[in-house]
């Protein structure tokens, strides 16, 4: 077997890597609680469910899809955002549904990496930045986040060259729960423009905040339909991420090179699910407050054991992780003991950039009987 060099450097999916350690516990007779992926335990709304059954039904949607995605679905995400933000798209040069958020993240730098050109990609940050770049051929160039900055870029100190094209950003962010406000966007916008980058910003997140932050687009800022894509997802904010459903809307040229590289790889997402998507977006929204409530329940539950057991968190206001420093510990020995002795997984750190190194992370998409439950095995493991 002769393996092409661009998956010689790249590490084993973190999550695939998990669920191997979590399947050898379970087999050795241990009741593992897996804090590790970030996974909505919930279900899908019920009336989701139904709309892809009814769709499923229609012959319209045996045939391949368009590669574009319907004109249904395109309606429906530029209807959300100009109702949620104010923002108003073309559906038609826009918009371009995504076989979830991942799927885009993913072939973007195909369309704007050539081998020897650099990726500014947040550390810790999402490892399908740096790894996407890498399939490309580029280079991926970490830049750190700091607790002390609130996890949000100095752009100062941007490692930026002649050789830059891409600048990842993501809020509510992945590890860290950070958010960002419209300054922040505003910062981004200008620094992609003096130096001519596309800016991608992974809004996967966006509806998953709390207490009384609401997360803004960063197509919101004025110019950042110039030189941003924003890519966002369905998976979270409705317990959907089996259904592979998202889109990345901006700037259209950068939604037309995407879509290039897409109609030569993939033929679109199912008829029925992408009628699904459109009753997700279009019908009753109660489910996406009580998911705000249930994960701000239980981000309280997780913040208030740990600091009870002497850290010094603050209630991060996004996503549904926290992530937190290993006190002494490396990221990895932390989880393991944690593994060992509680048999709670948490995701290491260190999978998330160097940067990551010292902190953990833990999921709230566990049912809360089984999070009340780690978290007592956590006070006396941790005690
Ligand atoms: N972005 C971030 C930051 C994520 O954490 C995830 C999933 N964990 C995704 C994108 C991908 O989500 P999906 O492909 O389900 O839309």
């Amino acid at each position: 077997m002769r393996f092409a060099d661009r998956i010689a450097g790249l590490p084993p999916y973190l999550f695939a890597e998990l669920d191997r350690r979590i399947a050898e516990k379970r087999a050795e007779g241990v009741d593992v609680i897996s804090l590790g992926v970030g996974d909505p335990d919930l279900p899908t709304p019920a009336h989701i469910v139904e709309a892809l059954q009814k769709a499923a039904e229609d012959p319209v949607n045996h045939q391949y899809p368009s590669y574009y995605g319907s004109p249904g679905l395109r309606g429906a995400i530029a209807d959300h955002y100009r109702e949620r933000f104010g923002v108003p798209l073309d559906p038609e040069t826009q918009i371009q549904p995504l076989i979830g958020s991942k799927e885009g993240l993913a072939h973007l730098p195909i369309a704007f990496v050539d081998p020897g050109d650099e990726a500014l990609v947040p550390d810790p940050g999402y490892p399908v930045y740096a790894t996407a770049t890498q399939l490309a051929g580029g280079t991926p160039v970490a830049f750190p986040l700091f607790a002390e900055t609130g996890f949000l870029p100095d752009f100062a100190e941007l490692p930026v060259t002649p050789r830059t094209k891409l600048l990842w950003l993501n809020y509510p962010g992945n590890p860290t729960a950070a958010v960002a406000d419209r300054s922040l966007f505003e910062k981004a916008v200008a620094f992609a423009r003096e130096h001519d980058l596309l800016l991608v910003h992974d809004a996967a997140y966006i509806e998953m905040t709390f207490d009384d932050f609401r997360a803004p687009s960063l197509l919101e800022v004025p110019g950042a339909m110039d030189v941003a894509v924003e890519v966002g997802s369905i998976s979270k904010t409705h317990n959907m991420t089996g259904w592979r459903v998202g889109w990345a809307v901006g700037n259209p040229e950068a939604i037309k090179a995407l879509a290039t590289v897409k109609t030569n790889i993939d033929s679109g997402i199912f008829g029925a699910v992408q009628d699904a998507a459109v009753a997700a977006l279009q019908g009753p929204q109660d489910h996406v407050e009580d998911l705000r409530m249930i994960y701000a329940r239980r981000r309280d539950l997780v913040v208030d054991t740990l600091n009870d057991l002497g850290w010094e968190l603050e209630p991060p206001k996004g996503s549904f992780y926290i992530w937190f420093p290993t006190r002494g510990r490396s990221s990895v020995d932390f989880a393991e003991h944690l593994l060992q002795s509680a048999g709670v997984v948490v995701a290491p750190g260190s999978g998330y950039g160097a940067n990551g190194e010292g902190y953990a992370r833990i999921s709230l998409t566990v049912t809360d009987d089984r999070l009340e439950e780690a978290m007592s095995r956590l006070r006396e493991a941790l005690a």
